[in-house]
């Protein structure tokens, strides 16, 4: 046995059905079957279950080209109610944004109103009052500025 460990060699084998491995280890991986019977009948069960889970798969899906089936249905259902709780959920998360918003835009309106002058015929007469006196204008004119 040369190279690598049988631990190694296992990961090997697990990645070359996948085609996840090197040239190079792919190579290694040889050499180590060659001298090692262990990992060689590894390797030999483990493309066996692949190549039997495959021709399962085949035979089932030449058979029922529309998946159905209790399995299948169940499998989809859920992802429906999966759908329909993420749709909830983000309607929620719109309500909070909109209300968020709204809340926003009603405090913004009011600091404005609060830090703007009055519209003229709004503003209290008193503060008319002061103004004409401050500048010396007449009520009417003051009232206008
Ligand atoms: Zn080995």
């Amino acid at each position: 046995m040369t190279g690598i460990s049988h631990r190694q060699a296992r990961l090997y084998i697990q990645a070359a059905l996948d085609d996840l491995v090197s040239q190079r280890e792919q190579k290694t991986l040889e050499e180590h079957l060659k001298t090692c019977k262990i990992c060689q009948a590894y390797s030999n069960e483990l493309s066996g279950v692949t190549i039997n889970l495959q021709q399962t798969f085949h035979t089932r899906w030449d058979k029922q080209p529309t998946p159905t089936g209790p399995m299948i249905e169940n499998v989809l259902s859920r992802r429906r109610r999966i759908l329909m709780s993420n749709r909830l959920r983000s309607a929620a998360r719109i309500l909070a944004i909109l209300a968020t918003l709204f809340l926003f835009a009603l405090v913004t309106n009011y600091t404005i109103h609060r830090l703007l002058p009055a519209p003229i015929g709004k503003q209290p007469l008193s503060t008319i009052r002061e103004r004409s006196h401050q500048h010396h204008y007449p009520i009417y004119l003051a009232r206008q500025l």
